[in-house]
C-alpha cells in the first residue's frame, strides 16, 4: 500500500553493421551509476534512471538488474505487474523482452540471449515447481492494431473483439482466449507459434526503411496466476473439538509484457498508404501514452482527469499506470547520431515517465 514511483531502465543497444559501415557516431554514452550523456554539436543532456545497460550489457545482466525477478515473486503473491519496452522502431524492444530471431526452426537462439519472458517464464515454472500444485498458470496474448484488439492465440483467422469497463474488473476484453500452461516449452511455444501458427508469428509487421521486422502493432502477453493453496489449519484434532479448517480466497496476480509498437515519425521511415495509416495510428496511441503518463506525473493532490479512454492502449494499461499495479518501463534505444531526435524523445518519454507514483 505504499506509495512508490514507476521504475525506468533504460537499454542502449549496440551500433548494428549497418550504423557503424555507414559511420554513424555514437552519440550515447554511459556515465555509470544509472546515468547516460546524449553528446552532439548541439546537445548536451544527461540523464538518470534506476539502472542503464549499455551496449555490452547481457540479457542475464538486464533480467537481474531491472528487478524484473522481485516482480515475478509478486505477481505470485497476487501483484499486478506489467513490463513495457518503449522506444523508436530498430532500438532493440523485442530482443530485450523476446532475444534475437531463430536463423531457423533446427537452429535455436543460443539459451544466454533469450529475453526477459523466457527468463521470467522460466522463474515462474520453478517457483511452481517448488510450491506443488499450488499456482495455477493461464496465459492470453493480445495485439492491438490500427485500433483493433485482436486474439492472438485465437485458431480463428484474427478478428476483432471489444473493448468493455465493468465497476469490478475496470477494463477488459471480452471473449478473450486464455491457455493454461505447465511447463517452459508450451509457453514458448504458445508465445512464438500460438495453438496453431499464432502468437509472435501472426503479429502485425511490415517492412520499412528502419527496421525488415519492425512490429506494427502493440503485443501483450499476460501471464495469470492463480494461487490455489492459502489455508489455514489450527487447532488440535480431539472428539469435543474437530480440527478447524479455513480456506481463504485464492490469491490472483498477472504478470503482463508489452512491446509497444515503434515511435518513429511517418517521414524518417517513407511510409505511405496503409503504412502511414498504421504510423498513425501506433502515433496516436503512443501520444495518447505519453499524455496519460504527463497527467499522472503530477502529485495526487493536483492530478487532473486522467483520459485512459483515448486510446485502447491506455485502457488496457489504465489498471498498471494509474492503480494498484507495480509497473516497470524498459526504455530503449539507439546509441547512433542518426537517431538522436527519436533517442532524446524517448529519454524525455521515460524521464517523465518516472515521476509517476503508483500505489502497488
Ligand atoms: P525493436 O523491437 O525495438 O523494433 P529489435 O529488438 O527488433 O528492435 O532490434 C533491432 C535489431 O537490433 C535486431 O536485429 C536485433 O537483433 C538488434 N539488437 C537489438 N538490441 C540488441 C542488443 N542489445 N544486442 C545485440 N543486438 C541487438
Ligand atoms: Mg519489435
Amino acid at each position: 500500500g505504499r506509495e512508490t514511483h514507476l521504475r525506468v531502465v533504460l537499454r542502449v543497444r549496440p551500433l548494428t553493421c549497418t550504423e557503424t559501415q555507414r559511420g554513424d557516431k555514437q552519440v550515447v554514452h554511459s556515465l555509470g551509476d544509472g546515468t547516460v550523456h546524449v553528446s552532439t554539436a548541439r546537445h548536451d543532456a544527461t540523464f538518470g534512471f534506476t539502472a542503464v545497460f549499455n551496449a555490452g550489457a547481457s540479457q542475464e545482466a538486464v533480467f537481474e538488474g531491472s528487478g524484473v525477478r522481485q516482480l515475478v515473486e509478486l505477481a505470485i503473491d497476487g501483484f499486478s505487474c506489467t513490463i513495457f519496452a518503449f522506444g523508436q522502431t530498430g532500438s532493440g524492444k523485442t530482443y530485450t523482452l523476446m532475444g534475437p530471431l531463430a536463423q531457423s526452426e533446427t537452429q535455436p537462439v543460443a539459451p544466454g540471449l533469450l529475453g526477459l519472458m523466457q527468463r521470467s517464464f522460466a522463474c515462474l515454472l520453478e517457483q511452481s515447481r517448488r510450491r506443488g500444485s499450488d499456482l495455477a498458470l493461464s496465459a492470453s496474448y493480445l495485439e492491438i492494431y490500427n485500433e483493433q484488439v485482436r486474439d492472438l492465440l485465437s485458431p480463428e483467422p484474427l478478428s476483432s473483439l471489444p473493448l468493455r469497463w465493468s465497476k469490478t474488473r475496470g477494463f477488459y476484453v471480452e471473449n478473450q482466449l486464455s491457455i493454461e500452461f505447465e511447463s517452459l516449452e508450451a509457453i514458448v511455444s504458445l508465445l512464438l507459434q500460438g495453438p496453431t501458427l499464432t502468437g509472435s508469428q501472426r503479429r502485425q509487421t511490415s517492412a520499412h526503411a528502419l527496421n525488415k521486422h519492425s512490429s506494427r502493432s502493440h503485443a501483450l502477453l499476460t501471464i495469470h496466476i492463480r494461487n490455489r493453496a492459502v489455508s489455514i489449519r489450527f487447532g488440535e484434532v480431539t472428539s469435543s473439538s474437530p480440527r478447524i479448517h479455513c480456506t481463504c480466497p485464492s490469491k490472483q496476480g498477472t504478470l503482463c509484457f508489452v512491446d509497444l509498437a515503434g515511435s518513429e515519425r511517418v517521414k524518417e521511415t517513407g511510409s505511405s498508404g496503409q503504412l502511414s495509416i498504421e504510423a498513425n495510428n501506433i502515433n496516436r496511441s503512443l501520444l495518447a501514452l505519453g499524455h496519460c503518463i504527463s497527467l499522472l506525473a503530477k502529485p495526487r493532490g493536483k492530478r487532473t482527469h486522467i483520459p485512459y479512454r483515448d486510446s485502447k492502449l491506455t485502457r488496457l494499461l489504465a489498471r498498471s499506470l494509474g492503480g494498484s499495479g507495480i509497473t516497470l518501463m524498459v526504455a530503449c534505444i539507439s546509441p547512433s547520431s542518426r537517431c538522436l531526435s527519436e533517442t532524446l524523445s524517448t529519454l524525455h518519454y521515460a524521464s517523465r515517465a518516472q515521476r509517476v507514483t503508483i500505489r502497488p
